[in-house]
């Protein structure tokens, strides 16, 4: 745990010397750069207070996501496969105290189904997520699931990528779950504060802070190179958790080369017996949420940072301003939910907490392509081996954004050809008609052509 420096980051949430508004103004100048910040600069941008050098850092995290993302945003949504869970953490609806949930693990039947559900409504990207069953037939189940959703087809439609979140795996393990042909690993060390990781965690195999915090060394090491890291706010001070990830993504960039592949901000919901969810000890406010979302991405510039539909329509469109890259939309928490009806749902209360957007996929992608964000359902990077280094080489040099941002407008293209309403279809189209406007002579020739071949029925068009 040697790189998780707790004294010295509450040593620099404590420099007083850091608050100087001078200071904090030149570093906002220098991270225009777009090659990321210190732990000590990221630390003196998360003090800041007045809100006039709040807006300063929103407009300069604005700047330098665009010049990394350009206005893509991409899309997808969770797969819960099970609830059931041998852990009790504190905060989560699954744990195993809970008696009133009721627990589901999915038939490959049923997944096969939710998957339907998911692809008839235009996604192309889901998150596998599960809850810690430590039977050695887990992994197994983890692999026919994945199998069973990659296997869905309906009509060219289908999930191209699926990342997963389950709980940390041995090194053997992590090898096997390579060859499923998986996106992203994600898994979230919730809080990276020792002492209030073991009061989160009193039993199960989760207790085990240091098998949780290597995971993302040992999948590094069986091969695995695109990675998620994240921590689930409210637990302890906002700031804490935020320096600890950096510090996380760091270590990994220095030893690995390989930074993480994206960071997740999840916040503390309410859920269904969970004591902590429902009375956050630390709750984040959404000032110092926002606040912090624009600091992380000009600390890690290059890295996807991932917004869940935990957070409100309202809030969630002010974060995409200041540096969210990807959104889930559409989303249920609970295994089988996107088949149950609502009322269903709220009756048999399996959900692992509460959403703050409601919102179907097609909603979503109609209030972005209104607020000015390009909806990407691209899958590409992965199948065509831009991974790991491959791929942060492209991100760090501003490059990735000549490749993905014809292959967003073709799978954005596919999307409203084939799921969009009257209303989002005439409003994609004058869209990508304005975004081709801002393209270079031979990447509009391109983008033509990719267009072309998706209008004339071709699918999943990329390169
Ligand atoms: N069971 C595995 C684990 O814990 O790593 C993986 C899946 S778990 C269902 C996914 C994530 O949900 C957790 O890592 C946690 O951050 C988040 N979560 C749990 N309870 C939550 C709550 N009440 N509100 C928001 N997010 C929550
Ligand atoms: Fe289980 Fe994960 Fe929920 Fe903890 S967060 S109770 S490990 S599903």
């Amino acid at each position: 745990m040697e790189f998780i420096d707790e004294k010295l980051i509450f040593d620099l949430i404590d420099d007083t010397s850091l608050h100087n508004k001078d200071y904090q103004r030149e570093i906002l100048e220098k991270s225009k750069n777009a090659k990321g910040l210190s732990l000590k600069e990221s630390a003196s941008l998360l003090s800041i207070e007045s809100q006039d050098l709040l807006e300063e850092l929103y407009h300069t995290a604005k700047e330098v996501k665009k010049t990394i993302y350009g206005n893509r945003l991409v899309l997808f949504a969770p797969l819960y496969i099970t609830n059931l869970c041998v852990n009790n953490c504190m905060y989560c609806a699954f744990r195993k105290d809970n008696k009133e949930l009721a627990r589901k693990t999915l038939t490959l039947e049923e997944i096969k189904s939710e998957t339907e559900h998911l692809v008839g409504q235009g996604h192309k990207r889901v998150l596998l997520v599960a809850g810690e069953h430590p039977k050695k037939s887990a992994l197994e189940y983890v692999g026919h699931a994945v199998k069973t959703i990659y296997d869905v087809n309906i009509n060219g439609n289908n999930i191209r990528r699926i990342n997963v979140n389950t709980a940390p795996l041995s090194l053997d393990e992590f090898k096997t779950l390579k060859s499923f042909d998986i996106g992203t690993y994600q898994c979230f060390q919730e809080t990276y504060h020792y002492k209030t990781y073991m009061k989160m965690h009193p039993e199960g195999p989760k207790r085990d802070y240091a098998w949780r915090l290597y995971a993302m060394d040992r999948a590094l090491q069986a091969g695995i190179d695109d990675l998620g890291i994240g921590a689930l706010f409210g637990l302890t001070d906002y700031r804490f958790e935020a320096l600890a990830m950096l510090q996380h993504a760091f270590n990994l960039d220095t030893r690995f080369g390989v930074g993480p592949h994206t960071v997740s901000v999840p916040r503390l919901e309410p859920a269904l017996n969970a004591p902590v969810a429902d009375k956050p000890p630390y709750a984040v406010a959404d000032k110092d949420f926002k606040k912090m979302v624009a600091v992380l991405r000009l600390a890690v510039p290059y890295t996807g940072i991932i917004l869940s539909t935990r957070e409100r329509p309202e809030l969630r469109r002010e974060l995409l301003e200041v540096g969210v890259s990807q959104i889930s939309a559409g989303s249920r928490t609970s295994p089988g939910a996107y088949e149950e009806s609502k009322e269903a749902m709220d009756e048999h209360q399996m959900e692992q907490f509460q959403l703050g957007d409601h919102r179907t996929l097609e909603e979503v992608v109609f209030d972005c392509t209104k607020l000015g964000y390009l909806p990407s359902f691209c899958t590409a990077c992965y199948r065509s081996d831009r991974t790991g280094d491959r791929f942060m080489e492209l991100a760090k040099t501003g490059n990735i954004g000549k490749i993905c941002v014809p292959n967003a407008l073709a799978t954005f293209k596919e999307y409203v050809n084939d799921f969009a309403n009257p209303e989002t279809k005439a409003q994609a189209i004058e869209f990508i008609r304005d975004e081709m406007e801002n393209e270079d002579e031979n990447s509009r020739k391109r983008i033509n052509k990719m267009i072309k071949r998706v209008d004339d029925g071709e699918r999943d068009v990329f390169f």
